[in-house]
C-alpha cells in the first residue's frame, strides 16, 4: 500500500501546474502550488503516507460536514433539516441564485455556504468565541488530537473580504431562516473554515465517516452512526460543489473539498483519505487532490457507487 501510495503521489504532481491558487480570499493566495500531500487510514487502523501530509491548511469548506456532524451530535437533525434541505443544487458554493427563486428559501443544503452558516449560526454557546470553543473541541475529539485552532491570517482575510456571504446571511436573516445575530454567526463561519488540519488529520476524520463512527486507531465508537450515515450521503451528492455529479461518476467515492485544497474522502467498511494540493480548478476542487482520488480509486477498486 505504502509503495502505491507513492507511486499515486509522483504520478499526480503533475496536476498541481493545472489548477490556479484561490486569491478571492486575499490569505490563501500565500499557498504554494506545488504542494501535495496525501493520507490514509485503513479499517485497521494502519497508517499510510507521503507527500506533505503534515503540512496544515485552512480546511474552508470540508468545516462544513464536520460543523453538521458536531450540531446532529450535540442538538439532533431536526434542528438542522428544519431550515435547511438535503439537496444538491448544481451551482456555485457561494451561490445565492436559488435562496431567492425557490419557494421556501432554505438554503438547499449544508454543504453550500448558505446551508452551512444557517449550521453555524445553529452551534451552542453564547458569544461566537464559546461556540468556537466548543466545535473545536469537537474537532479535536475527531481527529484524536487537541489544540486545534484558527488559522488568524485566512481568518481576518475571509471576514475583511466576505461580500458576499454577508449577503447570504442577511438575505436569510430577512426570511427568518438564519439564528442569531448576523456577524456573530459570520464570525463562526469564518472561524470554522480557518481551522488549520493537515492531510492526516482528513484522513482521520475520514476513517471514522468510513467506519459508520468507529475509530480503528483508538478502536472506539466516536460518533453515531446516522450521523456518519448523513454526513456521507451528503458528500455523495453535494460534497465537491457542482463538481459533484461527475466526481461521482469518476471516483464513486463520498468526499468533501474545500478551497484550502484539501479533499476528505470515506470509503465505507475500507479507508479514509485526506489529501492536500492547493491548485484548484474552476468549480474549486483540489486539482491534484482530484487526480490523487481518481488513481487511488481506480487502483484499489474503491468505488462504492
Ligand atoms: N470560507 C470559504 C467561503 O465561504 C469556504 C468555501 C469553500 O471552501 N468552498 O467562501
Amino acid at each position: 500500500m505504502q509503495k502505491l501510495l507513492e507511486e499515486v503521489y509522483e504520478q499526480s504532481l503533475f496536476a498541481c501546474n493545472m489548477g490556479k491558487i484561490a486569491t478571492y480570499i486575499p490569505a490563501l493566495a500565500l499557498a504554494d502550488q506545488n504542494d501535495l500531500g496525501i493520507a490514509i487510514v485503513d479499517k485497521e487502523g494502519q497508517v499510510f503516507k507521503t507527500g506533505l501530509f503534515d503540512k496544515r491548511f485552512s480546511i474552508q469548506s470540508i468545516s462544513k460536514v464536520l460543523a453538521l456532524a458536531y450540531v446532529m451530535d450535540d442538538q439532533g437533525e431536526s434542528v438542522i433539516f428544519s431550515r435547511v434541505g438535503k439537496e444538491p443544487t448544481g451551482d456555485p458554493f457561494n451561490s445565492l441564485v436559488r435562496l431567492e427563486t425557490s419557494a421556501s428559501h432554505k438554503p438547499f443544503n449544508p454543504l453550500i455556504n448558505a446551508g452551512a452558516i444557517v449550521v453555524s449560526g445553529l452551534m451552542r454557546g453564547n458569544k461566537p468565541e464559546e461556540k468556537i470553543a466548543l466545535f473545536a473541541k469537537f474537532v479535536e475529539k475527531l481527529v484524536g488530537r487537541g489544540s486545534v485552532t484558527r488559522n488568524n491570517e485566512v481568518y481576518h482575510s475571509e471576514k475583511d473580504t466576505a461580500a458576499r456571504n454577508r449577503s447570504i446571511a442577511w438575505f436569510l436573516k430577512e426570511m427568518d431562516i438564519l439564528p442569531g445575530e448576523v456577524e456573530e454567526t459570520l464570525d463562526v463561519y469564518f472561524s470554522q473554515c480557518a481551522f488549520s488540519l493537515d492531510a492526516l488529520d482528513l484522513a482521520k476524520v475520514a476513517i471514522i465517516l468510513a467506519m459508520d463512527g468507529f475509530d480503528p486507531i483508538r478502536k472506539e465508537q466516536i460518533l453515531k452512526p446516522r450521523i456518519a450515515h448523513v454526513c456521507k450521503s451528503l458528500m455523495v451528492t453535494c460534497g465537491m460543489y457542482d463538481g459533484s455529479g461527475e466526481f461521482a461518476v469518476d471516483v464513486g467515492i463520498p468526499a468533501k473539498s474545500g478551497v484550502g485544497g484539501g479533499i476528505m474522502a470515506a470509503v465505507r467498511d475500507r479507508m479514509g483519505i485526506g489529501v492536500y494540493g492547493p491548485a484548484l480548478d474552476e468549480k474549486g476542487n483540489s486539482k491534484a487532490g482530484l487526480e490523487v482520488m481518481s488513481r487511488l480509486s481506480e487502483r484499489l477498486d474503491l468505488r462504492v457507487l
